[in-house]
């Protein structure tokens, strides 16, 4: 059976809804009228399960978070307003000022910045290591070490960590493993794996059309028992584990940086997030076996194609036995120079020439000349960006008209 099969019935039925309105209800009220100071006492202390104000959950966005969640079978998850906002959701409750973070493989720019210049600003400082350098890895946790962070595929290096590996080493260590699994919702389930958060920017393949911003993370349940949760490095957890068990790291994420930073989802984008996730899986499907004829034949066709499916990619081998379902919609071409990069994005007709990925069309960007720009070439050299490096995510169309397009541009 394919892949995502399993997906198709769970999506279109957890969207809908078999009473009333099917296509969920866009609640666009910015705040909740309580009837009663004591309802409104019980919303805050947490007794009354109702809407408290918009910032804090909204009930549009609450049905967009049970079906992520059930997505990753994570006990529980929060939408936001960008895929940014979801990492620094999902850091930010864990992370205090001398804290340290190691992150690992490529990363996308903005994540790089938000690491090296923001979080650097708050006393907060990051290790960065290819997803190779495990003995490296391994020597730089310590005692200040609150999370772990991964790309599922590197975004645009296109290397792959072994996730299984890193998440035994982090829980080893005691330490958060923070997933972003942006680029392969379904195909990789990071929870499974052993990863402790999730995080995803929603703007990308699971909305799928450029109509929406958003974010989401996902979390996994605290362990009745032992948990690395619980010891002195996450003290600030127990208060949220002795209120709530298992859902700690909901509270924890609502209280300790939704609530004050503001990063919420908003109704309309969660509705259109939702009319995505309808047809993910079959998108999915269809752009994975784009992506993996699209690598095979333009590298046939003598271009500089970077893709695990390839053989001589370096993780081949990991891409067949951990990432059966594709690893998305990204595949680059090095055209040597920026020239002749310039010249292949003037050519091409098929691609919309922009800084994202995951549409249902085919997009493509120059990395050196945008996102990349203001990094120095020690840091362009460690994330793969090369003076010809165009990231490709292919989309919907037909994988012939792709190929003929991009060999014409390419000529
Ligand atoms: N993570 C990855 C892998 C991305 O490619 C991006 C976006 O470009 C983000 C996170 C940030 O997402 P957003 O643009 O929704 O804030």
């Amino acid at each position: 059976m394919n892949h995502f099969e399993e997906y198709c019935t769970k999506f279109v039925q957890e969207v809908g809804s078999k009473e009333g309105a099917i296509s969920p209800v866009i609640v666009s009220s910015a705040s909740f009228a309580y009837g009663t100071p004591e309802i409104g006492e019980g919303i805050f202390d947490g007794s009354i399960k109702k809407p408290l104000y918009s910032r804090m959950g909204n009930p549009t966005t609450s049905k967009l978070e049970t079906i992520m969640a059930s997505m990753d079978e994570g006990i529980g998850a929060v939408a936001t307003s960008s895929g940014m906002g979801a990492t620094a959701l999902a850091t930010m409750s864990l992370l205090s000022s001398g804290d340290e973070i190691v992150s690992i493989g490529g990363l996308f720019g903005g994540t790089y910045s938000y690491f090296n210049e923001t979080l650097s600003r708050f006393d907060i400082k990051t290790h960065f290591f290819d997803v190779d350098a495990i003995e490296d890895i391994i020597n730089a946790i310590n005692e200040k070490t609150k999370i772990i962070f991964l790309e599922s595929v590197g975004n645009p290096n296109m290397r792959l960590p072994d996730i299984k590996r890193i998440a035994s080493i982090a829980n080893t260590a005691g330490v958060a493993l923070i997933v972003d699994n942006t680029t392969t919702p379904m195909s990789i389930s990071p929870l499974k794996l052993g990863a402790d958060i999730v995080v995803y920017s929603t703007t990308k393949i699971i909305s799928g059309n450029s109509s929406a911003l958003g974010g989401c993370a996902v979390f996994r349940a605290i362990h009745e028992g032992k948990d690395k949760f619980k010891s002195p490095r996450y003290d600030f957890l127990a208060k949220f584990i002795k209120g709530v068990g298992a859902m700690a790291l909901i509270p924890n994420a609502k209280k300790r940086a939704m609530r004050d930073f503001g990063m919420s989802a908003n109704a309309h984008a969660s509705y259109q997030t939702m009319l995505g996730l309808e047809t993910l899986p079959l998108r999915m499907d269809r752009i994975v076996s784009s992506v993996a004829f699209l690598a095979r034949e333009l590298d046939a066709n003598a271009l500089i194609v970077n893709h695990p499916s390839l053989l001589q990619h370096p993780h081949h081998e990991l891409y067949m036995s951990d990432f059966k379902g594709g690893c998305g919609s990204l595949l680059t071409l090095d055209m040597g120079t920026k020239e002749k990069a310039f010249e292949f994005l003037n050519r091409t007709k098929i691609a919309t020439i922009t800084a994202n990925i995951g549409d249902n069309r085919t997009l493509a960007l120059h990395m050196a000349s945008t996102i990349y720009r203001d990094f120095d070439i020690k840091t362009r050299e460690f994330l793969g960006i090369t003076d010809g490096l165009i990231r490709i995510s292919i989309g919907l169309e037909n994988p012939s008209d792709i190929l003929e397009d991009f060999l014409n541009a390419a000529k």
